[in-house]
């Protein structure tokens, strides 16, 4: 194996970055895909763009547009349909985001939105319509952000979020990193990311070595929804995490026509466990405007879960949760199991 050094990874995340797919012709060229999904594509593409990274496309099988990895990333014309119950803000975030960049709903967690952007848009996404500007900081904010922990004695577990955080370079995640580790009552840190999955080569050295250094017990939790999304650089990145004594954990949100089946689901939980990395999370969908056609009925899913439990160890059955505005925690919903 060639080593490379720090600054050429760095070099190749960030380019990987700047060569992001976001041409719908481009797309369906690439993957051989018939040009009559194009017109749907450019449709959906103007309400909330395209926007694949290379590294993930190249996972996709070419030609099948059932593929489930592809299903994340292109914009169909059944994303502008108005679909009554669905909203614009299903997580009411808006009347808890009081501090700027923290979203403060649970009494001994908090998220810090330290970034705008992502790796990659997916299609399903609950924050398509965040008021994210609001929400770009600059250091004297953030040190207001930092402020905000420092006299809430109750928090002990910091969330970086978005957006995803890692679109931020390390030196600036240093830098928050750094603050937070300097208040006392803050233990842990955690990280919910896209880009081991998406852009596995965001897994620097500079960024195993502000894990490395800092005092804070650091988590991350990988956004993976199916197996074939691990490949031999996920899995790299994902033995350089745990090297470096990162904890790590998956949470995955139900998509019908992606990972809806329960060969799905064990195969994802067992190649990630495999991987040193424990599922946690089972979400539904929340209910936003444009990803309807992605969600499942809850007693569906109830089931689903409960055929995954009946085929596997207990730690490979994430919980399946739902958010409910104003409820202190995630709602988890039990599995429905099958006839005996
Ligand atoms: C999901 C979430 C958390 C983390 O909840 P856990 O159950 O600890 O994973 C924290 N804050 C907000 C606003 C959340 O939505
Ligand atoms: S990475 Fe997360 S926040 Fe970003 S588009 Fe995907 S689901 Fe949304």
């Amino acid at each position: 194996m060639i080593t490379r050094s720090a600054a050429s990874v760095q070099t190749h995340w960030q380019e990987a970055l700047s060569q992001v797919i976001s041409d719908p012709v481009e797309l369906l060229n690439l993957l051989d895909l018939d040009p009559a999904l194009l017109e749907g594509a450019q449709q959906g593409s103007s309400a909330f763009k395209l926007w694949a990274p290379r590294p993930y496309v190249a996972r996709i099988q070419r030609g099948d547009i059932n593929d489930p990895l592809l299903k994340q990333v292109l914009p169909v014309s059944a994303e502008l349909e108005h679909q009554p119950g669905y909203s614009m803000d299903p997580l009411g975030e808006k009347p808890k985001n009081q501090q700027a960049g923290v979203i403060h709903k649970y009494r001994d967690r908090l998220l810090f939105i330290i970034s705008n952007t992502c790796a990659v848009n997916c299609r399903f996404c609950f924050r398509r319509h965040f008021p994210y500007d609001e929400n770009r900081l600059n250091r004297e904010q953030w040190q207001e952000a930092l402020d905000y922990v420092r006299n809430d004695t109750e928090i002990s577990e910091v969330i970086f979020s978005g957006g995803d955080p890692l679109a931020l370079n390390d030196q600036r995640l240093g830098w928050i990193v750094d603050g937070l580790a300097s208040i006392p009552h803050v233990q842990r840190l955690r990280i919910h990311t896209r880009f081991p999955i998406m852009i596995p080569q965001r897994i620097t050295e500079e960024m195993l070595d502000w894990f490395a250094r800092t005092r804070l017990q650091p988590i991350m939790v990988l956004h993976c929804n199916h197996a074939n999304e691990i490949n031999e650089d996920v899995i790299e990145a994902i033995q350089r995490l745990k090297q470096a004594g990162v904890t790590l954990l998956n949470q995955t949100v139900l998509l019908k026509g992606v990972n809806d089946t329960v060969d799905d689901l064990e195969k994802l939980s067992r190649t990630l466990f495999q991987n040193g990395v424990l599922p946690y999370y089972l979400h539904l969908l929340d209910k936003v405007q444009g990803a309807a056609h992605f969600d499942m009925e809850q007693e569906a899913a109830q089931r689903l879960v409960g055929k995954l439990a009946a085929r596997c160890s207990g730690y490979l059955v994430p919980k399946l949760v739902r958010e409910v505005a104003g409820v202190p925690a995630k709602t988890t919903l039990a599995p429905i199991m099958p006839d005996a």
